[in-house]
């Protein structure tokens, strides 16, 4: 099964243009953990750049949205609201 990609909003740092950008989701998991660099690219100028800390917290936060929303189907577990009845 392939990793999941992410669409990214990032801002070029040559023209401050908003553009979408697909990491994989593995990646910055991995990267976000490890403290390593994360490579965004801006198509509108083809450039390549390390993200920023303030990119960091945002791809931890999509990151974090997306965890959440796979995780929604599930519902709580039945043996934890029994014990708490008692
Ligand atoms: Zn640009």
């Amino acid at each position: 099964m392939p990793d999941p990609s992410m669409q990214i909003s990032v801002a070029c740092p040559e023209c401050a243009m908003e553009s979408l950008t697909a990491l994989s989701s593995a990646v910055i998991a991995s990267a976000l953990l490890t403290g390593h660099s994360i490579r965004l690219n801006a198509g509108c100028h083809d450039i390549y750049w390390t993200a920023t800390f303030v990119e960091r917290e945002r791809l931890r936060q999509a990151l974090r949205a997306m965890k959440v929303d796979a995780k929604q189907p599930r519902k709580e577990p039945e043996p934890l609201r029994r014990s708490s009845i008692q």
